[in-house]
């Protein structure tokens, strides 16, 4: 088994709401190349199906 695999998060950017997946927040945002504050919108429950599914009340 492998559980030790580091989930990855979703991270949206508070200027402009683009998503990034990866284990950190970009420094910088890649699309408004800013250095913007990311927040946390990963769904981490079973019936979200990652990335594609961000949770609408994070907004
Ligand atoms: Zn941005």
């Amino acid at each position: 088994m492998s559980t030790t695999a580091t989930p990855q998060g979703v991270w949206k950017c508070s200027e402009c709401g683009y998503t990034v997946t990866a284990q950190l927040p970009p420094q910088t945002c890649p699309q408004c190349k800013k250095d913007c504050e990311f927040r946390d919108v990963a769904c981490y429950t079973p019936d979200c199906g990652g990335p594609g599914n961000i949770d609408p009340r994070l907004k």
